[in-house]
């Protein structure tokens, strides 16, 4: 087994925006430092939020900017027979059982599902499908910020699955696909803490170690809004893409006279490889863009 796999699994909600070009430059700096894979995983097991022709948009974006993976590329759509069948694993541990409850009927209760349906048997077709969550963990030691503290009521909530409209959730989908695919470490926006430790819990379910995390600082405009689709973050421009390296760079610490625009992205992401620390990156949640690196 490969001792360094990483992945990059972005969600083809529409192109690639700044704040997931920065998150997609330190994945792929942290693999190629540790002389180890990138893969690529399109996250398009939401299909009721997926943009047409978004994927391969982002597969040209991460292209014009130097970023090339290794393999195949992964589409969760085209997984659905794993996710199933890692269900019926799960069915037959009794690990999981069958929820009517709405959102609506949650949130009148309280910020977290409580397992009110945990005892009722009820038939899974039709129902989301929730797993009895006995996790007691609420920290975990992240690459990147150290010891991690997460709500204890989310860690150990009786996370979703599967939806009753029969999709597959994203946290249980994430977690066969690295399983799938032998990553060994998950670099991935500060935003995606919350979700560490059900995926932990799955891990654990599975009897597979877990992968390492590294949570990086969401970048976040004025506002203290991260840069998303939902906020219309525009799409990073491949014509400008060594401005853009440039500008990444500066985020995540690289700054050095030597670079200039004038280079080509090919130079300027192997002399990223050759000089990025995980140590010139701030250990904090959030980036704020102001001034000369507003986007
Ligand atoms: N698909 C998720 C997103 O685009 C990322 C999942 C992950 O890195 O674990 O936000």
């Amino acid at each position: 087994m490969q001792s360094y796999v990483g992945r990059f699994a972005p969600s083809p909600s529409g192109p690639l925006h700044f704040g997931s070009l920065v998150c997609a430059l330190v994945s792929f700096l942290h693999a190629r430092q540790a002389h180890g894979k990138w893969l690529v995983r399109i996250e398009d097991v939401d299909t009721t939020r997926i943009q047409d022709g978004a994927a391969d948009i982002i597969l040209s974006q991460l292209q014009a900017h130097g970023m090339q993976w290794d393999d195949q590329i992964v589409y969760q759509t085209q997984r659905q027979r794993a996710y199933q069948s890692a269900l019926e694993e799960l069915i037959q541990q009794k690990a999981v059982y069958a929820c009517e409850c709405t959102r609506q009927a949650i949130k009148a209760k309280g910020k977290f599902y409580t397992g009110t349906c945990r005892e009722l048997a009820l038939p899974f077709l039709g129902n989301s499908i929730r797993v009895i969550n006995n996790g007691e963990q609420a920290s975990f030691e992240d690459l990147h910020l150290g010891k991690v503290q997460v709500d204890i009521d989310f860690c150990t909530e009786d996370l979703s699955i599967r939806r009753k409209d029969g999709l597959f959730a994203y946290n249980f989908a994430v977690v066969i696909d690295d399983i799938f695919q032998q990553v060994t470490h998950v670099v991935r926006g500060a935003d995606l803490i919350d979700t560490t430790m059900q995926q932990n819990y799955l891990y654990k379910l599975f009897k597979m170690p877990c992968v390492s995390y590294f949570h990086l600082p969401v970048i976040c405009n004025e506002t203290f809004k991260k840069l998303s689709k939902q906020n219309h973050a525009e799409a990073v421009d491949n014509q400008f893409a060594a401005q853009n390296l440039l500008k990444a760079f500066e985020l995540i610490g690289l700054l050095s006279p030597e670079l200039s625009e004038e280079m080509s992205v090919s130079s300027l992401v192997d002399w990223a490889v050759k000089h990025w620390s995980p140590k010139l990156l701030a250990k904090q949640r959030e980036i704020l863009l102001s001034g000369t690196n507003a986007v």
